[in-house]
């Protein structure tokens, strides 16, 4: 797919934000003689908030800088957590020291962060009195987020706080010069946390070093364990056995979702995978994701079952270590997925993971330092030659996104899928962890519970709080039931918003929301629209041809069905009559259930969902029928593309409905009905190619220069990169993610805005 691969504009901004032990230790001497030498131009100044860098000038010196900024800095500075978001030049003249500025007084929660290389030094040096040692930490690495109570960042108010630092603990605590000086979590063999495994009623058998050589055993043989980690528990399996993995999936209920690897180092993920600069970095960097990274063909001996039919696998390096002393001791990549039951929540005590988890886990490696709240593995791969996070958890949560200009306090609950909530605070919005889809009541707790504790933390008192439109939504009726003055924000709306804020965009902006669905201002199911955002709003500006789902949240596990909705659309009830793979998928008796439920529009809403259509696509194909989770069709249309070379599309029809444009399909689906022996790969390609080529002709239609794409689809690699490439090509100035998902992950922070918005709107 590299000849996908956009050319950006050859100048660009950076905004880094680097978090860490980095001031007052000459940091921004450094980064201003570092600018000076590459001939950039712009600032860096120093924050309660942090040191930020802007630099502008030939996007590879910049991206040279970013590096550099890790790379070279002082020896005495240590970088926590570095977010580099690119935006458009503004056209600095020089590069300047900017004075520092007190900033908002709400002191930063820091994440939780990987083990840092000299942590990694001592707990393998057979001579340091941390030898093997799986809870060492220091101030530049170690557990933040997922066990602090309370702030200020004391020990008191973490729950390091039942362990008692020994005499030689307490004497690094105060020692200035030593790399645990003022490390809250510090700890040691001899005063700290300790690890216990328990079999699989929670009865004790191991302790200490013995409980993992024994754990690393059991997974030698093949057996399912529980892992107490950093943010919660992981299941982990060997992920060479294919019999394991197997009894994993049919034990967890999870058919075929990709499962997440762990590898015992950066050298073996390269053994498996290939990875670009970013991807290495990404893999490499204390924030420590899962990410996407493509399988090298035959090169490697995991099972198929960790990722079925799928040519990419997520890989993430050990980030605590636990995880390094039990990787290295087993030499290979285990299978690391959250210990829950399909969409719960992932288990955090050992108590509650002996009952939640038990039948599905053989034995448990536990521990005694609690984990105060859930932290999932963060998620992130490359499109356009940046990162782009797909879940924003561990390593990120809880830190801010800045934004342009002071904001009202507001509270954003967010959408209901891949649920996160969202605070402002001052020019920030800080963004919870990936709180997951509040189907249950496991996860509407935990929802609640992520709530209280950024009250908390941060001493909020919203004035207003923002939610989505859907009345369904447990989040909404929550928001509902604060009593507080609501905004209610569209959902496609929500996710403009938020890539217009990351990328520091004013309105007016042309913005493609693209994903499964998210309910319309007209009452129907909207996904697949573009809609022109001003100051006053926005306005639908242009849509997918409107198709039927009948039987509704059924037809999300069906592509057959919206195929067929599809087909009926096109053809009526001759539709019925077509010897096609989707019709096939049915038995007579269900095929005359769902001509009753099209006729007559039982259970059947009306839908533009572009995610619903990649579905409907995958079974015209047939290359799938039946999805066991939302996105697998589409996810597969994707990975169909692999290898393919084609450049041409479908044909297609624009044309104007009422007062907006309708994106018309139909020529498509008679194309590929037409043509019944092409190979899927050309035929996903030029599916891909028609989407982009659509997008683009209402974008020239409207005229609008900056275009913002947004919504689930855009997690598709292909379909952001050509749509990018084709928009630059045309002259128009195309906007993606970077620091936010482009899922529903992303709707809190497009929440916040509007709420501004809409508080703008009444000042006036
Ligand atoms: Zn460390
Ligand atoms: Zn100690
Ligand atoms: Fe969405």
């Amino acid at each position: 797919m590299a000849p996908n691969q956009p050319k950006l504009p050859d100048t660009v901004r950076v905004h880094v934000a680097i978090r860490g032990a980095v001031q007052g230790v000459g940091f921004r001497p450094f980064v201003y003689r570092l600018a000076e030498e590459l001939g950039l131009h712009g600032w860096v100044n120093n924050s309660a908030a942090g040191v930020f860098v802007e630099a502008e000038g030939k996007t590879a010196v910049v991206r040279e800088l970013v590096r550099r900024l890790e790379n070279d800095k002082p020896d005495i500075a240590s970088i926590q957590s570095l977010e580099a978001t690119f935006l458009d030049p503004v056209g600095y003249s020089e590069f300047e020291i900017r004075a520092s500025t007190g900033g908002e007084k709400s002191a930063l929660v820091m994440p939780d962060l990987a083990t840092c290389p000299q942590c990694l030094n001592d707990i393998f040096d057979p001579a340091n009195r941390r030898y093997r040692y799986p809870f060492t930490n220091c101030t530049n690495c170690g557990p933040r987020f997922s066990i602090i109570a309370a702030l200020p960042y004391d020990r008191a108010a973490t729950t390091m706080s039942r362990f008692a630092m020994c005499a030689e603990c307490t004497r690094e605590y105060h020692d200035s010069s030593d790399r645990r000086f003022h490390a809250q979590p510090n700890a040691c063999p001899a005063c700290g946390p300790q690890l216990a495994l328990w079999d699989g009623d929670g009865v004790e058998i191991a302790q200490k070093h013995e409980a993992l050589m024994a754990t690393a055993k059991a997974i030698c043989a093949g057996k399912i364990v529980a892992v107490k980690g950093l943010g919660g528990f992981h299941l982990m399996v060997d992920a060479r056995s294919e019999s394991a993995i197997r009894e994993l999936r049919a034990r967890k209920r999870r058919e075929e979702k990709p499962f997440a690897l762990m590898v015992p180092g950066f050298e073996q993920a390269l053994h498996t995978c290939s990875a670009s600069e970013v991807e290495r970095r990404l893999l490499r960097s204390p924030e420590c994701p899962i990410v996407l990274l493509r399988r090298l063909p035959g090169a490697s001996d995991i099972a198929a079952a960790v990722a079925p039919g799928n040519p990419t696998l997520g890989v993430m390096l050990p980030g605590t270590p636990l995880h390094h002393l039990l990787l290295r001791e087993l030499g290979f990549p285990v299978v690391a997925t959250s210990g829950n039951l399909s969409e719960e929540p992932i288990c955090i005590d050992e108590h509650e993971a002996v009952s939640r988890l038990r039948g599905i886990a053989d034995i448990f490696l536990i521990h005694d330092r609690p984990i105060l709240r859930h932290v999932d593995d963060s998620v992130v791969r490359e499109v356009c030659g940046r990162e782009l996070v797909l879940r924003r958890a561990r390593g990120f949560a809880p830190l801010p996104i800045q934004v342009d200009g002071e904001l009202a306090p507001v509270l954003a609950v967010g959408g209901h899928q891949k649920n996160t909530i969202a605070a402002a605070i001052g020019a920030q919005v800080f963004i919870s962890q990936h709180i997951g889809d509040l189907e249950t009541e496991g996860s509407y707790q935990a929802f609640q519970s992520v709530i209280a504790a950024f009250k908390s933390l941060y001493d909020l008192a919203p004035k207003t709080i923002a939610c989505d439109l859907h009345p369904d939504y447990v989040s909404t009726q929550y928001a509902e039931r604060t009593g507080l003055p609501l905004v209610k924000v569209q959902h496609h709306h929500a996710h403009i918003l938020a890539c217009m804020a990351e990328n520091h965009l004013r309105p007016p902006v042309l913005g493609i929301a693209w994903d499964g669905s998210g309910l319309g201002s007209d009452g129907t199911v909207w996904g697949g629209e573009i809609l022109h955002v001003t100051h006053a709003g926005f306005r639908r500006v242009a849509h997918l041809r409107p198709f039927l789902l009948p039987g509704n949240a059924k037809a999300v596990r069906e592509p057959r069905r919206v195929a067929l909705a599809v087909l009926y659309e096109v053809f009526g009830d001759r539709a019925f009559a077509l010897d096609v793979p989707t019709l096939r998928a049915f038995s007579p008796a269900e095929l005359k259930h769902l001509q009753t439920m099209l006729r007559q529009r039982l259970n059947t809403p009306t839908t533009t969902s572009a995610g619903r259509l990649f579905d409907a696509f995958a079974s015209l194909l047939d290359l799938r029928q039946m999805a066991s989770f939302e996105g697998q069709a589409a996810m597969e249309l994707e990975f169909a593309l692999a290898g393919a070379k084609e450049d041409n599309s479908y044909p297609y029809v624009i044309r104007g409905e009422a007062d907006t444009l309708w994106l018309d399909w139909e020529p498509m689906v008679r194309a590929v009905l037409a043509e019944p022996a092409i190979d899927v790969a050309t035929a996903s390609a030029r599916f891909h190619n028609t989407l982009v080529d659509m997008a683009a002709h209402v974008t020239t239609q409207i005229g609008e220069r900056n275009v913002v794409l947004s919504g689930g689809c855009f997690q598709n690699r292909y379909l952001t990169e050509r749509m990018v490439s084709r928009l630059l090509g045309a002259g128009y100035r195309p906007y993606w993610h970077q620091r936010v998902p482009p899922n529903d992950g992303g709707i809190a922070l497009g929440q916040i805005l509007a709420a501004q918005a809409a508080s703008e709107a009444r000042k006036d």
